[in-house]
């Protein structure tokens, strides 16, 4: 599906990293975790639009984790609350649904992003240990055990 979507909040964790919400009833409804959206990029001249993972669900909030890399993500990261988002999605395929195990999650970088859904939706029926790395103090985010090359 295809909407225009509200921005309903922007948290900057630090200089590379920002969190973005948007409202959106049945986007909420039909996301899973591992599934992604395709942004159009706002206050831009390109029309291509940009790949971000559904970084969390609550209610009919969506959540996303960005990372400013170039021109599309630097947008995405300025939009404010109550502005206006075009998204389409959910996309993609989400992972396979587990009970009763012990999960290990691995992520780098911004591949955090699709794991954090994941989480909250096994964790209720699974043992969970997160392993997470990055080249940076910026790349840290909360997991069992984090690594960091500096
Ligand atoms: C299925 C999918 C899900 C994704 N989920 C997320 C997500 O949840 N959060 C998120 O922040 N990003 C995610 N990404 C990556 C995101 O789509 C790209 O970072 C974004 O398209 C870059 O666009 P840009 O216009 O900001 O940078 P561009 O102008 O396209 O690129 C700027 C420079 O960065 C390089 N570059 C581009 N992407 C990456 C990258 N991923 N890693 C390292 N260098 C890169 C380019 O080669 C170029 O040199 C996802 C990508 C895919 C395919």
């Amino acid at each position: 599906m295809r909407q225009q979507c509200r921005i309903t909040c922007n948290n900057p964790l630090n200089s590379e990293y920002v969190i973005i919400g948007f409202h959106s009833t049945e986007i909420a409804a039909a996301s899973r975790p591992g599934c992604f959206y395709h942004l159009a990029v706002p206050r831009s001249e390109t029309s291509l639009r940009v790949p971000i993972s559904c970084y969390d669900v609550i209610g009919n909030e969506i959540f996303l984790l960005v990372k400013i890399i170039g021109e599309g993500t630097r947008c995405l990261a300025q939009l404010q609350k109550e502005d206006t988002l075009d998204v389409m999605g959910p996309l993609g395929n989400s992972f396979t649904h587990v009970e009763g195990k012990r999960v290990l999650l691995v992520s780098g970088g911004v591949g955090y992003a699709p794991l954090r859904f994941l989480k909250r939706v096994l964790e209720e029926n699974n043992e969970i240990r997160w392993v997470h790395g990055g080249r940076a103090e910026e790349d840290a985010m909360p997991a069992d055990l984090i690594c960091t090359e500096d």
